[in-house]
């Protein structure tokens, strides 16, 4: 397929390269001159505008910062409904945005006869470099459908959530529940450290017991039990706080809109909010054991 990819940034440069290595053909666009440099070394095409880039492919894909981005690339003059041709049927939006601005930028598509899917990824920078992120779709049965094959050379699991912005929603309930569960491990960590139980044995007997999480055994957020996770390199990202502290924030948008009560995913907001504010945004959201455990030396002392 011809596929056009606008927002070539952390998560699209990668996803591109592996559209590329998919066997489709894809055309990048990102305001970023270096952007679109290194897609042209993965093997990519680019175009100089949107409407250039969109002009004859049978699928886009947009992976951009926020909901106003999205809105303006899609729905804007020169944007990508007015741009494309006769030949595109399919316009999926892989971002983590708004709830209210993935249907209503659904809504305009419909109105010209193009499905759009909203189908935000976990995984992160790794996944999309690996080709293993997972999709969380919302749309038609016929849009999931014909998106299918494109999302397979980016990821592995591709799951139909239901309607337009269904995605949105299980993203925002995916990284409410992982932000919560992440201050839940650390608190303990924090817990163990000043009653004298090793973090090793902490990781040890929880593992394998009921209070075991992602958190914990795929992403510890101390030094020493997983190798892997950021807290064994100063917490490089991984997942920036900034961009949990934006999830969390979409999660309260969404929950207040529903009218579901959310405390302590009103809670991890402040928390993440004060975290952020305190410099740590661009770490990986993992430091929030280090800097809760410090706040509560402060606080004590
Ligand atoms: P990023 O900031 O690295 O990339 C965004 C890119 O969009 C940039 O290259 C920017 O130049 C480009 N851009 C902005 N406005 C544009 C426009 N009008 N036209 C064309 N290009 C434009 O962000 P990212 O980390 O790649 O994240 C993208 C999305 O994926 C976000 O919604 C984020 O929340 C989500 N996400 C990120 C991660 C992660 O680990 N980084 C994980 C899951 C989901």
């Amino acid at each position: 397929m011809k596929i056009s990819l606008i927002g070539l940034g952390n998560m699209g440069l990668p996803m591109a390269a592996n559209l590329l290595k998919a066997g489709h053909e894809v055309v990048g666009f990102d305001l970023s001159a270096a952007a679109m440099a290194a897609h042209r070394a993965n093997g990519g095409t680019t175009a100089d505008t949107i409407a250039a880039a969109v002009a004859d492919v049978d699928a886009v894909v947009t992976m951009l910062p926020t909901g106003k981005h999205v809105a303006d690339v899609c729905t804007g003059q020169g944007g990508v409904l007015a741009s494309i041709s006769a030949r595109t049927k399919l316009v999926i939006d892989s971002s983590t945005i708004d709830v209210a601005t993935a249907r209503q930028v659904g809504a305009d598509a419909a109105a010209r006869g193009i499905e759009f899917l909203d189908a935000p990824v976990s995984g992160g920078t790794g996944g999309a470099v690996a080709g293993t992120l997972t999709f969380m779709v919302g749309g038609s049965e016929a849009g999931f459908a014909l998106a299918e094959p494109v999302l397979k050379g980016m990821g592995r699991a591709i799951i139909h959530a239901g309607p337009p912005g269904a995605g949105q929603v299980a993203k925002a309930c995916n990284n409410m529940m992982l932000a919560i569960s992440m201050i839940g491990v650390s608190e303990a960590f924090a817990m163990a450290d000043g009653l004298g139980l090793s973090r090793q044995k902490l990781f040890d007997i929880v593992g394998p017991s009921t209070g075991q999480s992602f958190a914990l055994t795929g992403y510890c957020p101390v030094p020493g039990p997983v190798p892997t996770s950021p807290a064994n390199r100063d917490y490089a990202p991984g997942f920036t706080a900034a961009l949990m502290l934006k999830d969390l924030r979409l999660a309260q948008d969404a929950a207040r809109a529903a009218g579901a009560p959310t405390p302590l995913g009103a809670h991890a907001t402040q928390l993440f909010a004060a975290l952020v504010e305190s410099g740590a945004g661009g770490k990986d959201f993992s430091i929030i054991a280090q800097w809760l455990a410090a706040k509560t030396r402060d606080e004590l002392s």
